[in-house]
């Protein structure tokens, strides 16, 4: 290794201000959160800027270098411990991590010319080279103060956010140093105030400072090092102890271990062991063609209350005074309350008829809200939203989130409580069954595709119809075609092959269906992409009396095919197929049309004496 830099964040922050236009924007002494640096204002940071490295000695090959923000917030990871207790030490992570070769590779700075390159050099530092041949350059952005988290408040939030907004352009991807303690209620908070984000937002933090000598910090800042820098996941993430988590799925669930969160009610998004395993189906993607922004308002008049046996009205109605605008109730079980409570009820109705939002979200680790019970459904009575399987944290955030947004009436805050906005709760799958009788199935799959307007909503649900519709046609599932007409739909719509569901329902020979699709209007003159009509499935397979249905109906043979029909005529009787013959007679073809070579099947079933086919072919059809 060639000499190590060994510099101090005030030399950074002193960096910062000189390259700063305005001087500095730290705030006075009374904000919680001070931002120390002020790089890029004033200046043109070239940070996040891909470079090719061509020859640059023996021991560096070309590699392409991606940056990834580190916004140092505080926390057990930097602490050291001053007087018998931890604190956080300011001034001291960059120089301490710059001293680890895992976590700077001072070589290659130097062969590269990476300080000269790069802006804030004192705050920048290399990771060794990763598989691929990709460098991840890092910058450490150290707040001032350095907190505690327990000492956070959404204002904290909003700064974190801004910030990543401000460097949004530069970098490729952010970690967030943050301490354990109320890392799930910032990740939740975070994950809503990031709109339309494209990049990795991953928090984390450690159990042990990572100056000691066993320590979870290493690992942690790792991991989220080399996910940020290297997959596009775009969402707020909480990676500690391997796994990957959505930010607004974690919780804190151990203090004494260095598996210290879960991610209760949604699998790891990454699993990080001999391989990095991300799981690209559990990954949210934000469908949408709008620029990322963060809004950083948060509405601080929201509150938590966690349901307990023989809790008292004086209690309830202390917690739901004014200026409360929004909270959460942390329920029983799948959402369940006393429902022999009329005083407890009655003050949550009040309540919600002077517009504050309440939330039911369950007490348990896992599970969802569902209106099973009746001590369930009395709370929907008096008007609480179910918060489904989202934890409290992120009921809390969401809330302070969607209440902020003052241009919003009161009903479309109560939608977006009810709308999954960025994956953190699950599609309404209570009691449903993932089938096509449940009127539920395409809003269960709009909601996993996170879509919310009616347009959308409009669009997968004519997409999904044809081949939905065919199928239950095809099964003789009448329940599940009145479930989706229900929905609105049009059941006339076609499959990629142009058959309807009646086409389909002609084929397999379901009468009812074929009834019920007639009276919905379905066409019996529609042809599919092979000429065919529903009457020439039904007459092809051989279902008699859906054949004289659809011909009640008005369905017929076009002039040419009744024209062309005398060869086939000739060939079933020719092979003494009565019931064959019989289909074409109740079509309404002619059996004296004659066939190419000018037969007949008449002639022919004369010639051979055939009493039955002659009978056959001289009757006329009847329909009824
Ligand atoms: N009290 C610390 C904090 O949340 C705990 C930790 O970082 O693990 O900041």
């Amino acid at each position: 290794m060639a000499e190590m830099k060994s510099t101090s964040v005030s030399d950074m922050t002193s960096l910062a201000r000189a390259l700063s236009s305005s001087g500095s924007h730290e705030r006075d002494q009374n904000d919680e959160f001070h931002s120390q640096t002020n790089f890029g204002r004033g200046s043109v940071p070239h940070l996040g800027r891909k470079r090719k490295l061509m020859g640059c000695g023996n021991a560096v090959h070309s590699c392409e270098e991606v940056c990834v923000l580190v916004i140092n917030t505080g926390g057990t990871i930097g602490m050291t411990l001053k007087d018998g207790v931890l604190e956080p030490e300011p001034n001291a992570f960059v120089k301490n991590l710059k001293k680890l070769i895992m976590f700077h590779d001072e070589d290659y700075a130097q062969k590269t010319k990476l300080y000269d390159y790069y802006d804030f050099p004192e705050s920048t530092l290399v990771l060794p080279m990763c598989k691929d041949n990709k460098r991840i350059v890092y910058t450490i952005l150290d707040y001032n103060p350095l907190l505690d988290s327990s000492n956070m408040t959404p204002k904290d939030w909003g700064t974190i956010g801004k910030d990543i907004e401000k460097y949004y352009e530069k970098y490729d991807g952010f970690v967030v140093l943050h301490g354990t303690d109320t890392m799930a209620y910032t990740s939740s908070a975070l994950s809503f105030m990031c709109e339309h984000q494209g990049k990795p937002v991953i928090l984390t933090g450690s159990q042990v400072p990572i100056y000691e000598m066993r320590n979870d910090g290493r690992g942690n800042l790792m991991g989220a090092l080399m996910i940020a820098g290297q997959f596009y996941i775009p969402e707020v993430c909480l990676y500690f102890n391997n796994k990957l988590y959505r930010g607004n799925r974690s919780t804190k669930v151990d203090s004494g271990r260095f598996h210290a969160f879960c991610s209760p009610n949604l699998g790891p998004l990454a699993d990080v062991e001999v391989d990095i395993k991300i799981n690209w189906d559990t990954v949210w993607r934000p469908n949408t063609t709008e620029r990322f922004r963060v809004r950083p308002e948060v509405n601080r008049n929201v509150g938590l209350l966690r349901l307990f046996p023989g809790i008292t009205t004086q209690t309830v109605i202390a917690f739901l005074q004014s200026p409360l605008e929004g909270a959460v109730l942390e329920t029983y079980g799948s959402g369940n309350a006393p429902d022999n409570r009329p005083d407890l009820l009655a003050e949550l109705k009040k309540a919600t008829d002077r517009g504050v939002i309440i939330m039911n979200c369950t007490q348990c680790l896992r599970g969802t809200v569902n209106p099973t019970y009746a001590t369930g459904k009395v709370l929907m009575d008096a008007g609480l939203i179910p918060g489904r399987d989202m934890t409290p944290e992120a009921a809390l955030c969401k809330l302070s989130y969607v209440l902020a947004r003052t241009e919003l009436s009161l009903e479309d805050k109560k939608k977006m409580m009810k709308q999954n906005l960025r994956g953190e709760m699950s599609a309404d799958l209570a009691g449903a069954k993932l089938s096509m009788s449940d009127s539920r199935f395409i809003q269960v799959i709009a909601n996993t595709l996170s879509i919310s307007c009616k347009e959308e909503l409009e669009a997968i649900r004519d997409a999904l119809t044809p081949p939905l519709a065919c199928a239950a046609s095809k099964i003789g599932d009448i329940d599940a075609l009145k479930a989706i007409r229900e929905m609105g739909s049009d059941l006339s719509l076609v499959d990629y092959d142009g058959r309807s569901p009646l086409h389909v329902a002609a084929c397999e020979g379901h009468l009812e269906v074929v009834k019920y699709l007639l009276g919905q209007g379905a066409s019996v003159h529609a042809r599919d992409r092979f000429g065919n009509t529903p009457l020439r499935n039904a007459m092809h397979f051989r279902h008699k009396e859906v054949v004289r249905l659809l011909r009640r109906t008005g369905a017929h043979l076009s002039t040419d095919e009744r024209k062309e029909a005398g060869t086939d005529l000739y060939s079933l009787a020719a092979s003494g197929d009565l019931v064959g013959l019989e289909m074409w007679m109740l079509a309404g073809v002619d059996p004296s049309t004659p066939g190419y070579d000018s037969q007949t099947a008449i002639s022919l079933a004369k010639a051979t004496e055939n009493l039955e086919m002659m009978k056959l072919l001289s009757q006329i059809p009847e329909f009824e």
